[in-house]
């Protein structure tokens, strides 16, 4: 057997876990766990008592328990609750974010490639977007901890999650060999103990703790060209890893800052080849090490490096006298955790590489996109003479759902880092934006096969066009994919309006099924710029029908970068508050004859995707009057829906 074929999680520690979740299961709904663990080490066996009664066990019964809440995390829990399934999210950390939170900082990017593509909208929508356009408003000063604020904020709102911070996944009970009953996870900060019961899990950790306990097959390294004959592989397959990174950030100071490093700092005595050291506020990404050790097991060692290797950087730049400019720079903040890129990636029907993301293909069964560049880094990082990543762009492509479920254990789903691709095309799939859209896939699969009480494998092959459809509704964006629910009203209406832009943006765009400009195609109705406000927007039925719901799609600037950034390059180029061209005062009126009611107003808006629920009314058409933009001359709206 080669490194890279399927591995699987060592029994003993499972079936441990089987024997005392069974008792667990039994005792009711709180007991106090008195289990005695034998665990096997690498050198001998021993048996450790773990817990002298201090510990008290909860059993919840829920939906879908999803552990990890890194941005995959968040966007499945929300996706899945806003679907109708009772959610509980398990993050081992205090804060919410993963790799974006305040204790990491990495700023989330996609598949615009850093605002770069040009060709098309491409910034990702749904829920990444509404946490996006509130951060832009929210939170002017780009403060990394108000970030974790808001997104725990957006998970509080939801009734449907019951969230458990500080909580580890660390075993399952397995219902048999190919189905999980519970997650079991522990918090030490109460000494509680939690079996977490559901018909439906997502590993949306990172690492593949809750699917590698489980016995999920899955994949770590690097596959050999030969295997999916993939150009950019290695000639022959490794279990090397892209490193973990430990980023910094710097302030400047109105006096000098003198810096004397730690004595375990390392020691550079010149500028890093291919490194390059541009502004002092936000670095390196390029600190990256451990990629050729046990990126898990070696977290620590893998750490300890990191920070000495960070602040070796920051005496570089203080010290050597390369950076002169540095001098009135201090450290504000050093990360504690390694920012982890890759570790285990789980196996599902299918596997994507490299030719899918170069192609830019449409899987029939596509549930989410990607197009960040595929953006490989040389595993020994830092302490390699080589450019610390090859990165070659490539066209937007789908994901399909097969690679977000897994293929031996039959109700367990994954988002984010630990999808199934190979390692080449991970480097595309593996950025925030991409791992978000991911989640909200995953979460709304879950949420479906909840519903319909099937498999995910058997809502792929059923339910696939629902699954599509509902991620639509929900403003997410699958390519090639248009709305065809049956539903929804306003698909068979007249749409017309006060003035227009003569360049194809005529209002029936609204109606047209596709919510964000691809290509060349606009894909939206544009007031005239010339014409002034107030502007309107209308949709006449052909009979009077019942509407009671109402979704409306703003334009946001798809086709710009937004991202929370530290980095001042980075964040240049982005609208940082309401984006100029959304729609911000409207009114929502339901027309009956010559009548019209408003049944929604709204000042100040910032959002994309509005929805607004009333109580059912009879309706020959609908009217959408727009006071103001955030300052743009022309209002744009993507998408009217009516259902009733
Ligand atoms: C230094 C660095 C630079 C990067 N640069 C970028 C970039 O510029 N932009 C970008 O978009 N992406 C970037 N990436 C990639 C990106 O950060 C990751 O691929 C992404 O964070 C993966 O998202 P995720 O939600 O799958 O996992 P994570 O962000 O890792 O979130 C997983 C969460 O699960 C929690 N968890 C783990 N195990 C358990 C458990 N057993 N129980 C409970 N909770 C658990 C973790 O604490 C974490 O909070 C970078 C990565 C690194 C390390």
């Amino acid at each position: 057997m080669s490194d890279l074929q399927s591995q699987k999680s060592p029994v003993a520690r499972r079936e441990f876990i089987k024997l005392a979740g069974t008792g667990l299961l039994a005792g009711g709904v709180v007991s106090v766990s008195h289990a005695v663990e034998t665990v096997s080490s690498q050198e001998t066996a021993m048996t450790v008592r773990k817990s002298g009664g201090l510990v008290t066990s909860y059993e919840m019964e829920t939906d879908i328990v999803i552990v990890g809440g890194g941005m995959a995390g968040v966007c499945a829990a929300i996706a899945a609750a806003r679907n109708g399934a009772r959610v509980v999210l398990v993050q081992d950390r205090p804060v919410l974010g993963g790799n974006a939170s305040s204790e990491v900082r990495m700023h989330i990017v996609g598949a615009d490639r850093h605002g770069g593509r040009k060709d098309t909208d491409s910034r990702e929508s749904g829920i990444l977007e509404e946490i996006r356009l509130e951060t832009a408003v929210w939170n002017p000063q780009r403060s990394a901890s108000v970030f974790d604020i808001l997104l725990l904020d957006w998970v509080r709102q939801e009734p449907n999650i019951t969230l458990l911070l500080n909580t580890f996944c660390d075993g399952v009970v397995m219902k048999n060999e190919h189905e999980i009953h519970a997650v079991l996870a522990s918090r030490p900060s109460t000494e509680d103990a939690f079996t977490l019961r559901a018909p439906l899990f997502i590993d949306c950790s990172g690492d593949g703790r809750l699917g590698a306990e489980a016995g999920a097959e899955y994949r770590v390294g690097r596959e050999a060209q030969s295997e999916f004959g993939e150009s950019m592989a290695p000639p022959v397959a490794d279990r090397k890893t892209m490193g973990s990174s430990i980023l910094f950030i710097g302030r400047k100071y109105d006096r000098p800052m003198p810096f004397k490093p730690p004595a375990w700092a390392h020691k550079f005595t010149g500028p890093l080849p291919h490194r390059g050291i541009g502004s002092y506020e936000y670095g390196f990404w390029w600190n990256e090490w451990g990629g050729e050790l046990d990126i898990i097991k070696d977290n620590e060692r893998i750490r300890d490096e990191l920070l000495a290797t960070a602040l070796g950087i920051w005496d570089l730049i203080k010290n050597s006298g390369h950076y002169k400019d540095s001098e009135n720079w201090a450290l504000e903040w050093v990360g504690a955790v390694p920012g982890k890129r890759e570790s285990r990636r789980f196996i599902g029907d299918y596997i994507l590489r490299e030719q899918d993301v170069k192609n830019g293909e449409v899987f029939e069964d596509g549930v989410a996109y990607g197009g960040w560049p595929i953006d490989l880094h040389p595993p020994a990082g830092i302490h390699t003479e080589e450019p610390p990543a090859v990165s070659v762009n490539t066209p937007m492509y789908n994901i399909p759902f097969r690679c977000v479920y897994s293929r031996n254990i039959a109700n367990l789903l994954f988002a984010g880092r630990n999808i199934s691709t190979s390692h080449v095309a991970f480097g595309s799939t593996r950025v925030m934006g991409t791992c978000a859209v991911l989640g909200q896939a995953a979460g709304t699969a879950a949420a479906l096969c909840v519903k319909h009480q099937c498999a995910p494998r058997e809502l792929g092959k059923e339910g696939i066009q629902e699954l599509q459809q509902q991620l639509l509704k929900d403003d997410a964006y699958i390519i090639g994919v248009t709305n065809s629910d049956p539903h929804d009203l306003a698909r068979k209406a007249a749409a017309s309006a006060s003035s227009a832009m003569p360049d194809g943006r005529g209002a029936e765009n609204v109606i047209n099924g596709i919510h964000r400009g691809v290509g060349p195609r606009a894909n939206r109705w544009s007031s005239d710029p010339n014409a002034g406000m107030p502007q309107w927007l209308r949709l006449d039925f052909q009979a009077a029908q019942k509407i009671r719901e109402v979704h409306l799609v703003f334009d946001t600037g798809l086709n710009r970068q937004l991202t929370l950034t530290h980095s001042e390059s980075a964040h240049r180029y982005q609208v940082w508050g309401p984006q100029t061209e959304t729609v911000k005062d409207y009114e929502l009126q339901v027309l009956h004859g010559e009548s019209a009611e408003t049944v929604a107003k709204v000042e100040g808006n910032y959002q994309r995707k509005r929805v607004h629920r009333f109580d059912a009314r009879e309706a020959t058409g609908l009217r959408l009057v727009i006071h103001a933009t955030n300052g743009a001359a022309s209002a744009h709206v993507f998408e009217i829906r009516a259902y009733g």
